[in-house]
């Protein structure tokens, strides 16, 4: 019987069928995740349907921010973004956390063997997966996080929503046309997170200015997109060291995983359920 899902809009692309199926099985917990096209109006009904009938939900685009208006109570990382991307539903109460930022924090680690201390982080984007994953970023012992974002004013929103949380941190806010600015920042940063959602389609152009792209740059490039991009290919071209966005949603499924039933999950079935897909669906 299905107790836990992801919804969003659109939604049939999800990895996360396969990959939460494949921890509650190697588990002995059968497969009981599974996937739900929820459009914006249905949200709030979906909540009182959830409350009484599932123990967990993921939330994916473009629900996030919603959710955490929705939800019953908040943890304080989903207060602090205001982002929820994981439901945990006991006793008719629903609890809103975000996940997402420990899923970058530790897909940074494990794709780059690197900490976090003291490294300076350049985003592209400051949509809702920037918003959820820098505001835990600035508490994981960076010094500085930077942003190039379409839209200034949001990359100024979660700059300073980001000081707030760590009032030590440097961060500038970048334009785009700023040559440049945008040209240094990609030079002093140890850490470039794509999140932008340009890239998902194969037509999108790149999320940022090729030219500031050089061979021989220490910068680690982490795309949050989980299929092949421009960004990517380009990234391999100059030898340059980069990750696409698979670790990152397995990390933050792992993490939501463990909420829901206190179990250390197994992150190498769930790198395999990935990539296999989820034949149930
Ligand atoms: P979102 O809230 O819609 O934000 C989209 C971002 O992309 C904004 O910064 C937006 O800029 C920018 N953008 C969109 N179209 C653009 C264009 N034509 N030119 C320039 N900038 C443009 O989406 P999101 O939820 O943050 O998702 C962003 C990305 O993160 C997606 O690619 C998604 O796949 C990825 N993601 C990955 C994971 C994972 O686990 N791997 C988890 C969550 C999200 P404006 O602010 O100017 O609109």
């Amino acid at each position: 019987m299905i107790k836990y899902l992801v919804i969003g809009d659109p939604i049939g692309h999800s990895r996360s069928p396969g990959m939460q199926n494949a921890a509650f099985a190697a588990c002995g917990l059968g497969r009981p995740y599974g996937i739900k096209k929820v459009t914006a109006e249905e949200l709030p009904d979906f909540f009182e349907f959830a409350r009484k009938n599932y123990f967990g939900v993921n939330i994916t685009v473009p629900h996030k921010i919603r959710a955490a208006e929705l939800a019953d109570s908040l943890t304080e990382r989903a207060g602090e973004c205001g982002s929820v991307n994981t439901l945990i539903i006991s006793e008719n109460s629903i609890l809103g956390d975000s996940t997402d930022g420990v899923g970058l924090e530790m897909a940074l680690k494990y794709c780059f063997n690197s900490t976090l201390e003291g490294k300076k982080i350049l985003f592209c984007g400051a949509g809702g997966a920037a918003r959820a994953t820098a505001v835990h970023l600035a508490g994981c012992g960076v010094t500085e996080i930077s942003f190039i974002n379409r839209t200034i004013e949001k990359a100024q929103e979660l700059s300073d929503l980001c000081c707030k949380k760590n009032p030590a941190l440097v961060s500038e806010v970048i334009v785009p046309a700023d040559d440049v600015l945008g040209r240094v920042a990609v030079g002093r940063a140890d850490f470039l997170i794509q999140a932008t959602s340009l890239g998902l389609k194969e037509s999108d152009p790149m999320p940022l200015n090729a030219s500031w792209l050089e061979k021989g740059m220490k910068v680690k490039i982490f795309d949050t997109i989980y299929h092949p991009t421009k960004l990517q290919k380009y990234a391999e071209e100059l030898s340059l060291s980069w990750a696409n966005g698979k670790e990152m949603l397995v990390q933050q499924g792992a993490e939501s995983f463990r909420l829901w039933t206190k179990i250390v999950p197994p992150l190498e079935v769930m790198r395999e359920g990935f990539d296999k897909g989820d034949d149930l669906q």
